[in-house]
């Protein structure tokens, strides 16, 4: 199946004003209610990386478990799971950091990754980039790399892809949108 952007974009819904004003909540649930969308994501991010060095898939809370699970699932990988707070039971490094909807943490199980691990990291969606740089944070403090930041979209008018771009975190998105799109 040829992955195409432009059909991948239809089945994502602006919600103007959620969950505050002036925000535009780009909705995923068309696009992971539509099978043939969802097998077109997950199977252009597996030939992404499926001859990768990587050793471990990330995935963010909540909705960066969903592509995680099965990434990691078709990869064969270890799934580490990056949490909001107080949710991960053992003992934890926490990160904080800024959203566009107030401040926010995340967390990770310190036994999660070594040094030498390469860490996949996955989230839906780069706003700010502020989580995936939290989350980055965490596995260098942890002694592993990371190999790719990946996300179903960007919204690069938010700064965060340029944000992790400068961070020299290599970055890859599906699709973005501008903020008139
Ligand atoms: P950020 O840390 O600012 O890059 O925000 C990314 C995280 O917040 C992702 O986990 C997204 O699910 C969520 N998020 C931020 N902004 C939006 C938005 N406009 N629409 C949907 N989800 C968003």
């Amino acid at each position: 199946m040829i992955f195409d952007e432009y059909s991948i974009k239809t089945l994502i819904r602006p919600v103007p004003d959620f969950p505050k004003p002036g925000i535009i909540f780009r909705d995923i649930t068309p696009l992971y209610r539509s099978p043939r969308a969802m097998r077109m994501v997950a199977d252009s991010l597996i030939q992404r990386y499926v001859e990768s060095p990587i050793t471990h898939i990330g995935a963010i809370d909540a909705r960066g478990f969903l592509l995680g699970a099965v990434l990691a699932y078709e990869l064969n990988k270890p799934l580490v799971l990056f949490r909001k707070p107080g949710k991960l039971p053992c003992d934890t490094l926490c990160e904080s950091y800024e959203t566009e909807y107030g401040e926010a943490q995340v967390e990770v199980h310190r036994d999660a990754l070594k040094a030498g691990d390469q860490v996949l990291l996955l989230d839906d969606l780069i706003a700010t980039g502020g989580t995936l740089l939290a989350a980055a944070r965490l596995i260098k403090q942890l002694g592993a790399e990371i190999y790719e930041a990946a996300a179903i979209i960007d919204l690069p008018d938010l700064g965060g892809s340029r944000k992790m771009q400068n961070a020299d975190i290599p970055t890859f998105t599906l699709c973005a949108f501008e903020a008139d799109e």
